[in-house]
This record gives C-alpha cells, sequence and structure tokens, in this order.
C-alpha cells in the first residue's frame, strides 16, 4: 500500500538535527571567494614536490618529516606484509586481531624509546581518547596544556575526571592550579612539540611542577619522535628527561611514514592501558602494512641518523631565511614553522596565492589557533633540496609582500 505523505505547516514542523546541515556554508563562502584550501587532490605521493592538477608544487605541508613515505625498504616492507598476511586484521587486537608484527613492532618502538614496554592502536587519535581515557578516573585532574592537540582534549573529555587547562607552556600556571591542597590522581599531558606553531614544551619546568604534586607525565610526541633528541627518541631525550616523563606516546603517520600510534611506558602502565583502552579493544588492529612500513621507518630512524641531520640543516635555512624576509615565525624550534599572518582570510587568500606561484601550504586559522593569529604552517623534510626551499622562499617573499605581511 502506497504510504500518504501528511502535509505539514512550517510553523509546525520539529526541529531537526540536520537543519543546521543544510544551512551550513562556511566552505562554500570560501569556494566562492576562490580561496577554499582543504581537500586538494594530490596526484602523486607525499614527497618534497607534488603534483596537483597536473603542475609540481613544492610541498611545505607534509608531516612527512624524514622523507620515508615514499622510500623503498618502507614500501617493500609493506608489500610483503600484504603478501603474508593479507590486507587487513578483521578485528581487534584484544581478539582476534594480534599479529606477530604488532608484538614485535611494539618490542622495537619500547626498546628504541629506551622504556619497558609499548602498545600499538590504528591511530595516534585512538591513542590519545583510549589511553588518558581509562587512566583519568573520577576524582582524578588531567591538566591540559590550552594548545594541546584536539585528540587530547577529546581523551581528557571521555574520562571520567576533571580537566583543567593551564596557559601555553606556562608551568607557572600549572603549579598555580595544583595547588588545591587536595590530594588526588593527577596526570600532565602535553604535545612534545605543538602542532600548529612548532614551539616545544617546556619539560624542565612541567617535570619539576609533577614531581612537587606527585603528578604522572604523558607526553604525545606525535611531533617531536624521530625529529628531536640525539637518537630520534623526542622531546624528552631533547631535554634529557626520559627517565622523569612516565608515557610517552607517538604516531606512525608522522616520521614513521604509516598510519597507527603506540604509547609507552613501564610495563604496569602499558598493561593496564593495553586491558582497558576502550580504542584498542573496541576498534580493529593497525593493518599489516601500516604496522609493517613503521616498523622499517624505525629502522632507517636507528640505522640512518643522518636524515634527522638534514632536516634540521633544511629547518635551519628556511627559519634563517624566512627570519631575514622578516616573518614573524612565533617560538617555533622545530621543522614546523608557522608563519603568523594575522587575519583568517588573509591566511587563505595567501595560501592560495602560493599555490598558484607552486607552493603548498596549509593555512590555519581560528579556532585551531587563537583569533587573529592566524597562521601558515610550512614544515619541513629530510628530503626537500636547497633549490626546493630557495624557490619556496623567492614566493614566500613575493606574495608576503603582496599581503603586506612584510
Ligand atoms: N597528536 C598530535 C600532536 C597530532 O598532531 C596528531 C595528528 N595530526 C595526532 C596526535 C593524531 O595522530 P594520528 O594522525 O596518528 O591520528
Amino acid at each position: 500500500m502506497q504510504r500518504q505523505a501528511v502535509p505539514v505547516a512550517p510553523e509546525k514542523r520539529k526541529a531537526s538535527v540536520f537543519d543546521k546541515c543544510r544551512s551550513y556554508d562556511v566552505p562554500d563562502r570560501l569556494i566562492a571567494a576562490g580561496v577554499f584550501p582543504y581537500f586538494r587532490v594530490i596526484e602523486s605521493a607525499q614527497d618534497p614536490e607534488v603534483r596537483i592538477g597536473g603542475r609540481s608544487l613544492v610541498m611545505l605541508g607534509s608531516n612527512n618529516y624524514l622523507g620515508l613515505t615514499n622510500h623503498p625498504k618502507v614500501k617493500e616492507a609493506a608489500a610483503q606484509a600484504v603478501v603474508r598476511y593479507g590486507s587487513g586484521c578483521a578485528g581487534s587486537r584484544f581478539l582476534n586481531g594480534t599479529l606477530g608484527i604488532h608484538v614485535e613492532l611494539e618490542e622495537k618502538l619500547a626498546r628504541f624509546m629506551g622504556k619497558e614496554a609499548a602498545v600499538t592502536f590504528s591511530t595516534g587519535f585512538q591513542v590519545n581518547l583510549g589511553a588518558i581515557a581509562c587512566l583519568v578516573e573520577r576524582g582524578d585532574i588531567v591538566y591540559l596544556d590550552k594548545q594541546d592537540h584536539a585528540c587530547i582534549i577529546d581523551g581528557a573529555r571521555l574520562s571520567f575526571g576533571t580537566t583543567k587547562k593551564f596557559a601555553h607552556n606556562d608551568a607557572g600556571d600549572l603549579r598555580r592550579l595544583m595547588d588545591d591542597g587536595g590530594r588526588k590522581g593527577r596526570l600532565i599531558v602535553v604535545d612534545g612539540v605543538f602542532s600548529m606553531e612548532g614551539d616545544i614544551a617546556n619539560l624542565p619546568e612541567i617535570v619539576d611542577v609533577a614531581q612537587q604534586f606527585g603528578a604522572g607525565v604523558m607526553v604525545d610526541d606525535a611531533h617531536g619522535l624521530g625529529v628531536l633528541g640525539r637518537r630520534g627518541r623526542g622531546t624528552a631525550e631533547h631535554f634529557g628527561l626520559e627517565d622523569e616523563v612516565d608515557l610517552v606516546m607517538g604516531t606512525f603517520s608522522k616520521s614513521l611514514a604509516s598510519i597507527g600510534g603506540f604509547i609507552c611506558g613501564d610495563a604496569e602502565l602499558i598493561h593496564f592501558i593495553k586491558h582497558r583502552a576502550r580504542t584498542l579493544i573496541f576498534s580493529a588492529a593497525p593493518p599489516p602494512a601500516s604496522v609493517a612500513a613503521a616498523s622499517a621507518a624505525v629502522d632507517i630512524i636507528e640505522k640512518e641518523p643522518d636524515r634527522r641531520e638534514r632536516l634540521w640543516k633544511n629547518t635551519r635555512f628556511m627559519m634563517d631565511g624566512l627570519k631575514s624576509l622578516g616573518f614573524d615565525t612565533g617560538a617555533s624550534a622545530t621543522p614546523v614553522i608557522p608563519i603568523i599572518v594575522g587575519d583568517d582570510m588573509d591566511a587563505f587568500g595567501m595560501s592560495k596565492r602560493l599555490e598558484e606561484e607552486g607552493i603548498f601550504v596549509n593555512p590555519v586559522v581560528s579556532p585551531a589557533t587563537p583569533k587573529g593569529r592566524a597562521l601558515l604552517r610550512t614544515s619541513y623534510m629530510a628530503t626537500h633540496t636547497e633549490e626546493h626551499l630557495a624557490r619556496a622562499l623567492d614566493a614566500l617573499e613575493k606574495v608576503g609582500r603582496e599581503f603586506r605581511v612584510i
């Protein structure tokens, strides 16, 4: 029988959760202005030069810091893993999804990081959601830097504890928040390298405060791993504070040239997280190709420290170049170098103009940055040549002058 549609007067229509979708036009306005910068389709590997629309662009918007995503050994390891184990694990690590290569990679990561144990998840985002939410229980407090990554904030929101945010990289503010006279479980979670502005967490002072109040310290080293420290272990190694940091999480999606994530620390902490993190237990395991690629990347990081040196040479070249042109690069001290622009529309306009000039950069606007601090996020790879970087500086100078940023 045909169902009859019953006409409803507009004023009687119920509010729908979909109403906002139908009137959502923020991207459409950027598209109409010709400056929409998101979901650009890349037609090549994530190399120092990428192809977009048949043109070659110098890539200053990738997290492929060590240039390993297109490395023959990494690709070969991924291909071999597919041949041997197939395309997926069809289940969670907890149940049917654990392969020998997951366990080997965990042992390798723990050894590489100088920690007792590690556990791998399917993304870095899931590490923070799962680990923070299970560690911070009712009555506990988790302390976050105001510029911590979204997945740290979401992990804290998923927990049953209380979240307190301290001013960016301000250990004095952290001390003030902690000084509440209570006896509570406390966890501090910070980015080792802040993802948008490339500044490094003030770990020496944060660790001091943590020790004063008996708080645990967890560092999200998504952007520090493979980049900072003598052996590439990240921010804690950079400061000589590896024993003082309880937990380090990392992602495979940057220096490790793959996708997935891990957390490492004392065996008892990892044992707990492994059995309690819901994003590990109720989500499928990282697939064979991803695990094998990350594992090959760790081997290369250990065997080829000169890659890190090349990354830092490129970073210094760009930091000096940008500063001498008069750009404001904030407090960056890493291969993530922001160019502070101020106005959101200028950031969109500049990234469009740079694309026309053959350079790919990511505009970052509020709420990802504080209001009025829109920026172009540039990031560098070990595999950029001086010629790529000189081309980028020329284009940045030209476009920077057009927009009166310099
Ligand atoms: N932490 C930080 C600081 C990040 O920048 C990111 C990714 N952009 C993540 C965690 C999440 O990692 P993944 O990409 O592996 O989900």
